[in-house]
């Protein structure tokens, strides 16, 4: 390999080499949707960008063991330790099992990141098909003494866990600096210290979403469905975790203490990634604001804020065209902008097919592979990526314009390299094929209805002959007419 791979690494704040634990194997866990609304924007950055680190790591030849899990219980709508359960909260107010809630949105989810054309995870498992799991690993933290039992909950002693490992090695948060931004908040005199979060809480039965454990009937903590499950499929030590920025605290602080805490300070993972955050026009994107829009109401442009409905592959393209480090600002300008762009992409790489061979070369293919593999291994540089393929779709117009050329060899390599940047490791697709499909039997249908209005209109001006031409061709083409009272129908004979 020339260019080996460097990934951004939040743990130690800079580019790091990427080498395996185990090559060829590569263990990644990425923090998948809490599925309890419809999917948007902040759930289609992280799944589209770790779907570009996975598919790369598989274009470099690595055996990737994917997993993103199904966050369906223990997430409360503080994100903390306070508050209802976000998915039980939702079956309340709408009567349904919370099961049903998770179930639904997950399939809403599901079908979202098809569209984007994210490719599904190696293994996706639920925190709710990982109960004993996360009891398991509550009891080995109790075991080695960094956690304790209050009233049927059992919490994480921070401060003795700082003590032996420190706390805030990701987020760079120190405890003394936390401790003073803390508020007390009430009903947290469970706990011995503000800092400590909940491994299990209890649940009275008026919970809908409660489990048996050794401390009494309950539910785990959010934090713990990753440690246990990253655990449980990928080892005690794995190479990359991703997510969204935030989550890097609290959610990701505590995976690597509850690991640590309950492995004799093992350091879990190797490589944390982190994308950044979505701006719509500027803003941070609220229920409060009026512009949060879901990822349905950008594909079918039913949204006050849209201008139009845009394609999931604009999405998926708009995306990439910024490194995922950096933050994305959403506008309808922005989307069409990348939609022009896409449709320029799609069609040079359909022109490529018909681009002829010459005897000569005018350019150098290998230069641009290599800087195509260069932009990919520096952090997963797909705004670079999307820059040399412009640069290739310029020089696929001016082939054709017969002001370079190439010979068939490198025509060949020029083409597939074009085609696996842009559609196996950027993922993105010509146009969905359904809706192509549709477009044509519409316009099909169109075309049919106006010949036989014309053909009624020729009737009324008794001008047989065109009339009769009309009804004759359309025969042979394989038409069967029939005249009704409200006009022509028509079907196609089999
Ligand atoms: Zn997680």
């Amino acid at each position: 390999m020339e260019h080996p791979l460097y990934l951004y690494n939040t743990l130690t704040r800079k580019k790091e080499q990427f080498i395996p634990i185990h090559a060829p194997h590569v263990g990644l866990y990425v923090c998948g949707p809490t599925v309890y609304g419809d999917p948007h924007l902040g759930h289609a950055r992280p799944a589209i960008t770790f779907d570009v680190l996975f598919r790369y790591l598989q274009h470099l030849g690595y055996k990737v063991r994917y997993v993103r899990n199904i966050t369906d219980v223990g997430h409360l709508e503080s994100d903390g330790d306070e508050g209802e359960d976000k998915i039980a909260k939702k079956a309340r107010l709408e009567e349904l099992e919370p099961m049903e809630v998770a179930h639904y949105y997950t399939v809403r989810y599901h079908d979202a990141m098809r569209a984007l054309g994210v490719l599904p995870p190696s293994i996706e498992p639920q925190a709710s098909g990982h109960i004993i799991e996360q009891i398991e690993l509550v009891k080995k933290i109790l075991e080695e003494g960094f956690a304790y039992e209050s009233m049927g909950s059992v919490y994480f002693d921070v401060e003795k866990y700082n003590k032996v490992y420190g706390y805030g090695i990701l987020s760079g948060r120190n405890i003394e600096d936390m401790l003073s931004n803390t508020r007390t908040l009430e009903g947290q005199d469970e706990k011995r210290n503000p800092l400590d979060f909940a491994l299990w809480k209890s649940a009275s039965p008026e919970h809908i979403m409660r489990w048996p454990s050794p401390w009494g009937m309950g539910f785990p903590g959010w934090h713990c469905e990753c440690t246990a499950m990253g655990h449980k499929y990928l080892g005690d030590e794995f190479d990359i975790h991703g997510g969204g920025l935030d989550l890097v605290f609290p959610h990701h602080e505590c995976e690597i203490a509850q690991a640590r805490a309950a492995d004799g300070g093992k350091p879990m993972v190797r490589y944390w990634m982190h994308n950044n955050m979505i701006t719509i026009e500027g803003r941070k994107m609220g229920k409060s604001l009026g512009n949060f829009i879901t990822l349905e109401e950008f594909f079918t442009g039913n949204h006050p804020k849209l201008q139009e409905a845009y394609s999931p592959m604009t999405i998926r393209f708009f995306i990439l065209s910024a490194h995922y480090r950096g933050t994305v600002d959403f506008s309808n300008e922005a989307l069409q902008a990348a939609s022009k762009g896409l449709s320029r992409m799609m069609e040079a790489s359909s022109q490529i097919r018909g681009l002829k061979p010459a005897t000569k070369s005018t350019f150098d293919v290998k230069k641009l592979q290599d800087s195509l593999s260069a932009a990919m291994n520096d952090d997963l540089n797909t705004p670079e990526v999307i820059a040399i393929l412009f640069d290739m779709v310029r020089l696929v117009n001016r082939m054709k314009a017969g002001e370079e050329t190439l010979t068939e060899k490198d025509l060949k390599q020029f083409s597939t390299l074009f085609q696996t940047y842009t559609f196996d490791i950027l993922g993105l697709k010509p146009t969905s094929e359904g809706e192509d499909e549709d477009r044509r039997e519409k316009s099909f249908s169109g075309a049919v209805d106006l010949l036989l209005t014309i053909r009624q209109h020729s009737k009324e001006q008794k001008d047989w002959a065109t009339s009769d031409l009309i009804r004759d061709k359309m025969a042979e083409l394989g038409f069967v007419v029939k005249d009704t009272k409200e006009g022509a129908e028509w079907h196609l004979n089999n």
